[in-house]
């Protein structure tokens, strides 16, 4: 399988200089060792905030439900 790095850069919100842009499947091992989700789970505004622990995640989906997400 060839890497989707391309394609997936288009769905990616993260305004952290990283190198792992479009590399979705290190980012997500990365946040997920630290107990993290992905910046392409929180909605813009959250996400440059940069907190992306999964308890913020909870407290954005109860604020704002899941629809940011589509
Ligand atoms: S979400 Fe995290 S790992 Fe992924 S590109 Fe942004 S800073 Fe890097």
């Amino acid at each position: 399988m060839d890497c989707k790095k391309e394609s997936n850069t288009k769905y990616c919100n993260c305004t952290y200089p990283c190198s792992r842009h479009g590399f979705c499947c290190d980012c997500l091992t990365y946040h997920r060792s630290s107990g993290e989700l992905p910046a392409c789970y929180f909605p813009n505004d959250i996400e440059k905030g940069y907190n992306r622990s999964i308890n913020n995640f909870i407290k954005i989906v109860n604020d704002r439900g899941t629809g940011y997400l589509k």
